[in-house]
This record gives structure tokens, sequence and C-alpha cells, in this order.
């Protein structure tokens, strides 16, 4: 068989290496050490937040913003369900409901007509999602939210850099929330980060996130906080990574482009369609498989690992999962999660990988 091409995997190509040594050489491998607050203020300054609070990993960093904001028990908040689970769990974690909408055919995202419908006296938050690194529509959103007396919390784990009218993502809401798990934009391993223009949330973030330790007074903890620290190795790779990003970012859009020309003419893949909102960034090229294309998703997926392509399926929509399941019929959510498929998405697929990969699907298409 030719070279595996796996789905994704991280470039460390940067300064990594130099960074974590000084980690090691210096013993600050532990959540103190010079790189955490660096990396902090750096992604904060990527964003245009004016605070960034690190943590372990995407899915605490959307626990922590919900419990810094308040949400509890009896309280509702609205995800979209086509989402990866972790939305859905953090909002579970700090004992609220996750309630499900719709996404929208003009950028995969949560749909804010179905939002307003599902919007109850219990409601407390929304969590749009930029999912695959296309914005959700924030004005929409946030109209809504400033309407009904919402938060908005922004799960931007999968779109760093991404721009809403010209913004980055991440400073739509009280709080953005990023990931840098090893398959994401940039990535420390596992971690996460939480951005916010409130000084008094980041304050509390930061309160929450160290198991409430008080300054003044050693081992004093007024409230059950958490341990959701990032380790200072952790950072270093992280500061390393963000120095690259933009250039990650320019290439994922130079793959997504010869993925889209070298797919073009053919009948039945189509790809996520781009809101006159958004400048996407490409975390993963992401195609729908239709009827006129003459064979199935799953069995597209089997013939491209047969030829050794990786690829994922979409998620599934959340509300069909079993901690989740509902009666309810999301339709556009459904749809997309039965006929995605995500190729080959790493930030250095050269453009031979892309070409056999494009090759590989029209192949498939001529029987
Ligand atoms: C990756 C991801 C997360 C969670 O991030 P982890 O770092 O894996 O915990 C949350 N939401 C979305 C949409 C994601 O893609």
């Amino acid at each position: 068989m030719k070279n595996f091409i796996p789905v994704s995997e991280p470039m460390l190509a940067g300064n990594e290496k130099k960074y974590v040594m000084d980690c090691l050489d210096t013993n600050w491998i532990s959540s103190l050490g010079k790189y955490v607050g660096q990396f902090e203020d750096n992604f904060a300054g990527f964003c245009g937040s004016a605070y960034g609070v690190a943590v372990s990993n995407g899915t605490v960093a959307l626990q922590l913003a919900l419990a810094a904001l308040g949400i509890k028990a009896g309280d509702e908040v609205i995800v979209p369900s086509l989402t990866f689970v972790a939305t859905a769990n953090a909002v579970k974690y700090v004992g609220a409901r996750p309630v499900f909408a719709d996404s929208e055919k003009e950028s995969w995202c949560i749909d804010p007509a179905d939002i307003k419908r599902k919007i109850t006296h219990k409601t407390k938050a929304i969590i749009p999602v930029h999912v695959y690194g296309h914005p959700a529509d924030m004005d929409e959103i946030n109209g809504l939210a400033g309407q009904h007396g919402l938060a908005v919390v922004e799960d931007a784990a999968e779109a760093h850099g991404a721009l809403y009218k010209g913004r980055r993502v991440g400073c739509f809401g009280a709080v953005g929330c990023f990931s840098f798990y090893g398959n994401k934009i940039i990535t420390t391993g596992e971690g996460g980060m939480c951005v916010t223009d409130d000084n008094a949330l980041a304050g509390r973030m930061r309160f929450l996130k160290d198991q409430t330790m008080d300054h003044n007074r050693k081992y004093w903890h007024s409230e059950i906080g958490f341990n959701f620290r990032m380790t200072n190795i952790q950072a270093a790779i992280g500061v390393a990574q963000l120095e690259q990003v933009e250039s990650f970012i320019k290439a994922r859009a130079g793959h997504e482009k010869l993925y889209r020309e070298l797919l073009s003419g053919v009948e039945g893949i189509s790809f996520q369609p781009r809101a006159e909102w958004a400048s996407p960034v490409y975390w993963m090229h992401s195609v729908l498989v239709e009827k006129e294309f003459g064979m199935s998703r799953d069995n597209v997926m089997k013939k491209l690992k047969a030829a050794g392509i990786d690829s994922r399926p979409f998620f599934y929509p959340n509300h069909v999962l079993p901690p989740y399941k509902t009666n309810e019929v999301l339709p556009v959510a459904e749809e997309i999660a039965s006929k995605g498929i995500n190729l080959p998405s790493s930030v250095n697929l050269s453009e031979e990988d892309i070409a056999r990969v494009c090759a590989e699907i029209k192949k498939l298409k001529n029987g």
C-alpha cells in the first residue's frame, strides 16, 4: 500500500522543542512557570480579547465558562445538535440541561431561528459552535441573547483565527472557548483556553480553575473549585504553535482551495457553504456525499481506507446519542451528519496528497 494519509497530524516544526527543553532544564514542568502567562497573553491578543485563562482541555474551558457565569441545575442552555459531544457534556457538568437546536444549511452552524423557538423561561445561555472552522451567525445570536437576557459562550474549539465580519471569533460572547487538542488548528497535546474582555469574569475563572485558593490566605477555599490548570510544558508548546498560526491558517486555506478545485466537477460531492459573514479557517476539509454520487458515504470511507486514505464521518447529531436522546427531528443537522466526511486535513498535507485523495474519489465516482 502507498503511504497512509491520516485525517490529521500535528506539525511541531517550530520552537516547540526549544521551549519544552527550557521547561525541563529549569524544572518548571508544572502549572507555574513563565509560559502559561505568556501563552494566555499571546493567545488573547491573537483573538483580540483582553484576557486569556489557560485550562487543561477545551471541554473544561466550556465547563469553566458556564460555571463562572453561574449556570446551574434547573437552567437550560441552547446548543447545536451538530457538534462534538463536549459542548453538551459541559452543560451537563454544571448541572444544567442542553437543549438542542438545528443547523442552518448556509453554514452548518446553529440556526438562530431554531434558537428562538427553543428559548423558555429557564434558558440562561446559548453556546454557538463554529463548526469545522466556519463562524456561526453571531449578530443574530447576540441579538436574541440581548432580547432575552442570555449569556453567550462561543465554542471556538475548531475555529482559531476564523473571522466573523472581519473580527476573530472568541470575542463575540461573554467567553470564547478554545481547544488545543492534537488535531486542532494549534495544539498543546491536550489543552484549552477561555478568552474574555470582562476582567471580573476572567478573575472568576482563574479562581475557580485553581480550587478557589484564596490569594491572601493559603489553603482557604470559600467554594468548591476545580483543578483545570494547564502545565508550563503544554503552554510552552502553545507559545511555539502560536508563532506559526498564521502560516497554518494560510496553508489550510490553500488546501481547501485545491480540494474544491480538484473536486469541482464531481456530481454528488459538495463542500461546506461559506456564509457572507464568514472568513472561515479550515479545521477539517469536509464534503457531503449526496445521492447523486452513486455510492453511500460509509462505502466511500471504506474504499478510501482501502486505498490508504483515512477519513472521518461527521459527528452524530447529539440528540440521537443515548445520553441525550429526544424524539425530535432536527432535519438539517441529521441530513448533514448522515452525508458528511472529513477528508485528510493535516496542516502539512502536500499537493500530491490532496491530488491523490481527489483522484481516488473521482475513481469511485466513475465506478
Ligand atoms: C475539540 C472540541 C471540543 C473539546 O475540546 P477537548 O480539548 O478535546 O476537550 C469542544 N467543542 C468542540 C466543537 C470541539 O471540536
